[in-house]
């Protein structure tokens, strides 16, 4: 029926286990619904996910929109709000129409390239140049570190169709849940965010565990979650969020590379669907 409401009744997964209230669910995306929007300027006709390398304009499908009954209303909120919406207007909204890339690439291709490249720091392809949060104060480290968290804490929930399930600690799964509604960062654990400066990605990889590391894509950026208590210390010891921006041609590429090996390896033993990675055959 077209009129029929589905109201989905259970415990909310970000806030049930403290108030253990059931409420109505809402229909939650496990990508933000931004993503599909701005995926969607620039798609071919009657596909979804799009991955483009270089010049090639290969297109390849997502299918529908994954969603899934588990967050109430006001934790939909605290995700859009909490990270979610800024991401979307900081990293993902590209200006199609002049060719302009996000505000957050732009501002990473500004303030890094030059001092990658400045000659006296000798501007070699195995040069890795991190920078902490603190020092990128346009960015609002914080709501990007939200989003990032969310991403990995919703991806440990074994509900959503063609994604597999990221197998992390339960403390740790906690530890996000309660960063989440407001608590501390993850102990002893830092964000990095790597942008893609060499490679024109147009397509998401849903999370998974790329060596031992919890980590996803999702067009000109990679976010991995990495255990690093030294980083983490001295982020929290300068009062910032421990989120790293960092220029890494070689882990960019091996990336890169990586992914288009697991794509290919998938599509052999045809386990494409569960890991839902599209990337172009050779
Ligand atoms: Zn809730």
């Amino acid at each position: 029926m077209a009129d029929q409401i589905d109201e989905v009744m259970g415990l909310c997964a970000l806030c049930g286990p403290d108030d253990g209230q059931t409420k109505v669910l809402r229909q939650s995306h496990f990508l933000p619904k931004s993503v599909y929007r701005y995926l969607n300027l620039s798609k071919a006709e009657n596909t979804k996910l799009l991955l483009r390398t270089s010049k090639k304009n290969r297109v390849f499908s997502l299918g529908k929109q994954i969603t899934h009954a588990l967050l109430c209303d006001t934790c939909e909120g605290i995700m859009s709000a909490g990270g979610e919406d800024y991401y979307a207007k900081m990293m993902l909204r590209v200006d199609v129409k002049n060719e302009l890339p996000s505000p957050a690439y732009k501002i990473l291709f500004e303030s890094l390239m030059p001092l990658w490249k400045a000659p006296g720091n000798g501007y070699r392809p195995n040069m890795i140049l991190s920078i902490g949060s603190n020092s990128l104060k346009v960015i609002d480290s914080r709501q990007l570190y939200h989003f990032v968290i969310g991403m990995f804490w919703k991806s440990t929930f074994d509900d959503w169709d063609h994604c597999s399930v990221m197998p992390l600690e339960a403390s740790l799964i906690e530890a996000m849940r309660k960063f989440l509604l407001g608590g501390d960062s993850l102990a002893g654990y830092i964000v990095r965010i790597v942008p893609s400066l060499w490679r024109a990605k147009y397509g998401v990889v849903f999370p998974v565990l790329l060596q031992k590391q919890p980590f996803f894509s999702i067009q000109q950026f990679d976010f991995y979650l990495e255990k690093d208590k030294r980083q983490f210390k001295r982020a929290i010891s300068m009062d910032a969020v421990p989120l790293f921006y960092t220029i890494d041609l070689m882990r960019s590429e091996s990336t890169f590379q990586g992914m288009s090996g697991i794509y290919k390896n998938a599509e052999q033993t045809k386990s494409a669907e569960e890991t839902q990675l599209s990337w172009p055959a050779e």
